[in-house]
């Protein structure tokens, strides 16, 4: 006979968010749901062959509080029981779980077991929630195999019916059930009435090599959307912050900036004082591409960098997790240019 043990087991992390709020029947009002009692709220869960445990953050977080302390917890929580588990849910906030998904995926370095992040637009508690769908199938995903292996061993977000890479995720819908999007590359596993994975695009780290935790994680970065009529004051204020050293600048089409001439100036002294300057697209979908413009080409002469095609969130942890643990720009430099775990479509690299 099978025992729990044999059919594996499945920790999920409740950190907060609209997924952990039921109707307090005695107010009417929303309030947090107590964990432990998941399995009167979500009857389903008993269903399951596996364990499944839970471990709550006290007090719940709304995500917009959520910041490089919490994701220190998230990823120890995970590091500490990682060999106990098949694979871990987390079920966050929507506003910030893009950061939170990339961020991880950073700090947990040769990930191989599923880390699936999920939440929901309604409270679980009420009738017509998104939550109770989202969290059955993630624990599904987290728990599923390809054979003896986990079938999904990357930092993912699990939404309305799609997986998606973690690091490639932005909040894109305050208002419907599909909440993510990842423009850059394509869905992991969409979930009807199966669930089909797009093996070929899952990410796979080497068997067999352990688990490294970074938690190293410096915050003196700014991100600088450009806009029209943007003024010299305003670029100067950002630039002249205390302690800064890197700067995401979020800039037009394939990476295009005015060419002004303060803005090439201040670009320069930046880069001369070695704060890094990532470009980064303020569309959606497609890379910088530094050059293919006039408008782009005083960028480049001015020492920007570009950033491809990577996300906002995922350019901001990134830099953060690698500012915390190198001090030569040069060398993040380098490593923003690698592909860590399949956050930017370059070559693979280690960024440690
Ligand atoms: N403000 C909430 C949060 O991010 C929204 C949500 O969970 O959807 O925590």
């Amino acid at each position: 006979m099978m025992s729990d043990s044999d059919r594996g087991a499945i920790l999920i992390i409740c950190t907060g968010g609209t997924i952990t709020m039921s109707v307090d029947p005695g107010t009417g009002a929303l309030a947090p749901f107590r964990f432990d009692q998941m399995n009167q709220q979500i009857p389903e869960i008993k269903k399951f062959s596996f364990r499944i445990d839970t471990i709550q953050f006290s007090p719940l977080l709304d995500s917009s509080e959520v910041g490089p302390s919490d994701w220190i917890r998230m990823a120890q929580t995970i590091y500490d029981a990682y060999d106990r588990y098949d694979g871990f849910v987390v079920l966050h906030g929507t506003d910030t779980m893009a950061y939170s998904a990339s961020a991880l995926s950073f700090m947990l370095q040769n990930l191989n077991k599923p880390v699936i992040f999920t939440g929901s637009q309604l409270p679980i508690g009420m009738v017509r929630t998104d939550g109770k769908e989202n969290l059955i199938t993630a624990i599904e995903i987290a728990a599923c195999k390809d054979g003896a292996m986990p079938m999904v061993p990357e930092v993912c977000i699990f939404f309305e019916n799609t997986l998606w890479r973690g690091n490639r995720t932005t909040k894109k819908n305050a208002e419907l059930f599909n909440a993510f999007g990842s423009y850059n590359y394509p869905a992991l596993a969409t979930a009807g009435v199966h669930i089909r994975y797009n093996r070929s695009v899952i990410h796979h780290e080497e068997e067999d090599t352990p688990l490294i935790l970074h938690k190293l994680i410096d915050t003196n970065i700014a991100v600088l959307k450009l806009f029209p009529g943007i003024t010299e004051n305003y670029v100067k204020a950002v630039f002249s912050t205390p302690g800064l050293r890197a700067v995401i600048m979020e800039s037009f089409g394939a990476g295009n900036a005015p060419s002004h001439n303060w803005l090439i100036r201040e670009l320069r002294a930046a880069a001369d004082k070695n704060i890094i300057i990532v470009n980064v697209t303020q569309c959606n979908t497609g890379s910088v591409e530094m050059g293919r413009y006039k408008t782009s080409i005083h960028l480049l002469d001015s020492g920007v960098m570009s950033g491809y095609d990577i996300t906002t969130e995922s350019a901001v942890t990134k830099l953060m997790i690698l500012l915390g643990h190198n001090q030569d720009p040069d060398i993040i430099k380098q490593k923003m240019n690698c592909s860590f775990c399949g956050e930017i479509t370059v070559n693979d690299a280690s960024i440690f």
